[in-house]
C-alpha cells in the first residue's frame, strides 16, 4: 500500500511531490497524457521566481522532475482510467492495466485546451489545426498563420510565431485584449501581428490534401462572414479542467473544476487533494499551482499521521 500517490506532473504534481518525498513519504506519481505538463508547451518563463533571466518552460519542469527524483518521488509513465474508494478509506488507482492502493491521492491533473467545438475540429488537429505554437510553429515559415484567442495564451503564441511566419492574425471575439498590460503592449506593438477585432472563426477549409487553406471569419457585430488564407490556425480560448476520471468522489463546479474545501486542498473526500489548475480557474499560474502543491502535501502528511494504523 503506497502512502501518496500523485496523479500529474506539472508544477502541482512535482511540488507535492518534492515535498512527500522530502518527508519520506516515497510518492508514487503517475505522469498522464501530458508530462510535464502545460509548461512543456510553452516558451520562455519570466515570471516564476528565482530566475530573473526567464527560463523555458521544458527545463523548469525537467528541474522540478529531478529534484522530485533526487529525494525518492517515484515516477511511472502512465495515465490514470479512475479512482475508487474502499471500504477502509482507502483507494484504488487504476493506471495502464494496474491497479495502485495508497493511503492518500492527490490530484494535479491541469486542465487541457478548450476548442471552438466546430465540425471536423479533432480531424484537423495536426493537419493545420493545433494549441501548441512552441510544438508547430516551425512548421510553417513564411506562410499566414492565425492565433485564436484574447488572453495571455493568445498574445504569447502570437509573438512566437511572429518568428516563423509571414503575418499572424489575432483574431477576438471582442475589440479588447484581456491579457495584461505588458502582453497586451507587446502583443499591438508587433508589425507582425495583425488584430482582427470582434470576430470569431466559424469554420476551417481545408485543401485537396486535407491541410487547413483558410478559416470563415465571422463578424460578430453585424454577422458577415469573410475568408481569411492561413495555413495553421493556433487556438488558444482557455482550457478544460482534467477532472473526468473522478466521478462523484469530488465535487466539481459548472465547468468541470474540483472544489476543494474552503482555503485547503482537501476535496469532500477524507484523504483525497486536489491541487492547481484543475482545481483553480481563477489564478492558473505556475507559481500557484506549485504552491497548492505543497499545500496538498502538507495536508496529505498531516492526513497520514492522522490516520497512522
Ligand atoms: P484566458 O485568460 O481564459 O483567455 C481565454 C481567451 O479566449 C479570452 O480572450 C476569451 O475571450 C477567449 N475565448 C474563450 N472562449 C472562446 C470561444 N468559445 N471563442 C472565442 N474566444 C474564446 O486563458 P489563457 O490565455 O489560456 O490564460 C489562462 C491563465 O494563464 C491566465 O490567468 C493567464 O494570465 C495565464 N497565463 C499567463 C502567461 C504569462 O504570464 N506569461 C502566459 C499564458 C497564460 P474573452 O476575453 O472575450 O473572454
Amino acid at each position: 500500500m503506497e502512502d501518496v500517490i500523485i496523479i500529474g506532473t506539472g508544477c502541482a504534481g512535482y511540488t507535492a511531490a518534492i515535498y512527500t518525498a522530502r518527508a519520506n513519504l516515497s510518492p508514487l506519481m503517475l505522469s498522464g497524457t501530458q508530462p510535464g505538463g502545460q509548461l512543456t508547451t510553452t516558451t520562455e518563463v519570466e515570471n516564476f521566481p528565482g530566475h530573473p533571466e526567464g527560463i523555458m518552460g521544458p527545463d523548469l519542469m525537467m528541474k522540478m522532475q529531478a529534484q522530485a527524483e533526487k529525494f525518492g518521488a517515484r515516477i511511472s509513465w502512465a495515465n490514470v482510467e479512475a479512482v475508487s474508494r474502499c471500504a477502509d478509506g482507502s483507494f484504488l488507482v487504476s493506471s495502464g492495466g494496474e491497479s495502485h492502493a495508497t493511503k492518500t491521492v492527490i490530484v494535479a491533473t491541469g486542465a487541457a485546451p478548450r476548442h471552438l467545438g466546430l465540425p471536423d475540429e479533432k480531424s484537423l488537429i495536426g493537419h493545420g489545426l493545433t494549441s501548441c505554437a512552441t510544438c508547430d510553429g516551425a512548421f510553417y515559415r513564411n506562410v499566414p498563420v492565425c492565433v485564436i484567442g484574447g488572453g495571455d495564451s493568445a498574445c504569447e503564441e502570437a509573438g512566437f510565431l511572429t518568428r516563423f511566419a509571414s503575418t499572424v492574425y489575432l483574431i477576438h471575439r471582442r475589440d479588447t485584449l484581456r491579457a495584461s498590460k505588458i502582453m497586451v503592449d507587446r502583443t499591438l506593438a508587433n508589425p507582425k501581428i495583425v488584430p482582427v477585432w470582434n470576430s470569431t472563426v466559424s469554420a476551417y477549409l481545408t485543401d485537396e490534401q486535407g491541410e487547413i487553406r483558410a478559416v470563415t471569419l465571422t463578424n460578430l457585430q453585424d454577422g458577415t462572414t469573410s475568408e481569411l488564407a492561413v495555413n495553421c490556425v493556433f487556438v488558444a480560448i482557455g482550457h478544460v479542467p482534467n477532472s473526468g476520471f473522478l466521478d462523484d468522489l469530488v465535487d466539481k463546479d459548472e465547468n468541470g473544476y474540483i472544489l476543494q474545501q474552503p482555503g485547503r486542498t482537501a476535496t469532500k473526500t477524507p484523504g483525497l487533494f486536489a491541487a492547481g489548475d484543475v482545481a483553480d480557474h481563477f489564478y492558473r499560474q505556475a507559481i500557484t499551482a506549485a504552491g497548492q502543491g505543497c499545500a496538498a502535501a502538507l495536508e496529505a502528511e498531516r492526513y497520514l499521521s492522522e490516520h497512522a494504523s
